[in-house]
């Protein structure tokens, strides 16, 4: 019988933890399966598509940088949430064969966010203007939450976010980074979420001054390396609630694994796949 197999592709690809996130779920199951990686440059992805379209068992493959715009002409279909994000994070062969293009980051980002109350009129404060803001964005949509503050270093690049597909459910203000900060007067943002490169190792932090934000304020920090961001520890010493990478990252891939291999993920051991992940 043939083992079913998945992998992720980039470049470059040997930081990827999808691996490790798949293979872990697949033990704790006990089922038979495998998970790999594999490194794929851009003047190379047409013929990886078109080899892996007859590959046996291979049920599809989770997409990361620099590919996940342009996978999508190559695949035969896109779901509704990979058009609005406007990019693919996994590949499914269906049984047909055919190949389509999924976002599981969208709703890996919504996971842990509570739902809007149906008269909620507090903003989200979302930075960045990047896949991972795109994704957020349908994320707060698919969630029931209408407004968004945009706060990005190249305000035009907030602007078109704003008017794109991912924007279009949404009543989106654009700020730039340097005014990030609740305005005098106007109603506090419930959420603050960092959908940049800021915090992560060797790049400068979020330059936010969390004093004037609201006590109830939840902070979101998409970047998981290193997991605890300046931003993030300065939440925490505030008393504020905080949601850390590692969310994103395990809610996407538990949706991808759902595709791959028709398989629930034991979820119940989280915190022991945390620990894995952070060693
Ligand atoms: P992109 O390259 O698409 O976007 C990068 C964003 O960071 C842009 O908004 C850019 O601003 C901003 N930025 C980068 N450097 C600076 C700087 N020095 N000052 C101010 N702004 C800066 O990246 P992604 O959107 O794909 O990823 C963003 C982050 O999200 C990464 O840390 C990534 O690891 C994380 N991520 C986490 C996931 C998870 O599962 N937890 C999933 C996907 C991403 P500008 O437009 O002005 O250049």
């Amino acid at each position: 019988m043939t083992i079913p197999w998945a992998e992720v592709i980039g470049d470059p690809i040997a930081q990827s933890k999808s691996p490790i996130v798949h293979g872990f779920w697949l033990e704790r199951l006990g089922q038979s399966g495998d998970y790999g990686r594999a490194h794929v440059r851009p003047e190379d992805l047409a013929d990886y598509i078109a080899a892996r379209r007859q590959a046996e068992g291979w049920r599809g493959c989770n997409v990361t940088l620099p590919h996940k715009i342009a996978i999508m002409p190559l695949l035969d279909d896109l779901t509704d949430a990979a058009r609005e994000v406007g990019a693919v994070n996994t590949v499914v062969r269906q049984a047909d064969g055919s190949l389509l293009g999924h976002n599981s980051d969208a709703p890996g980002f919504a996971e842990a966010l509570p739902m809007a109350h149906a008269d909620t009129d507090r903003p989200a404060a979302l930075i960045g203007a990047g896949g991972a803001a795109r994704a957020a964005l349908v994320g707060l949509a698919s969630r029931g939450y209408r407004k968004v503050i945009l706060y990005n270093r190249d305000e035009a690049r907030a602007q078109e976010l704003a008017r794109s597909a991912a924007g279009a459910r949404l009543d989106i203000a654009v700020r730039p980074i340097a005014e990030l900060g609740p305005a005098p007067g106007s109603v506090a943002p419930w959420l603050l979420a960092n959908a940049t490169s800021l915090g992560m190792t060797g790049q400068p932090p979020v330059p936010v001054d969390l004093s004037g934000w609201p006590d109830d304020l939840l902070v979101y920090d998409m970047v998981y390396a290193p997991l605890e961001t300046p931003l993030l520890a300065a939440a925490r010493a505030r008393g504020m609630e905080t949601i850390d990478g590692l969310s994103m990252l395990i809610g996407q891939a538990a949706i991808a694994f759902l595709l791959f291999f028709g398989l629930t993920a034991p979820r119940v051991h989280d915190r022991e796949l945390r620990a894995l992940l952070t060693t």
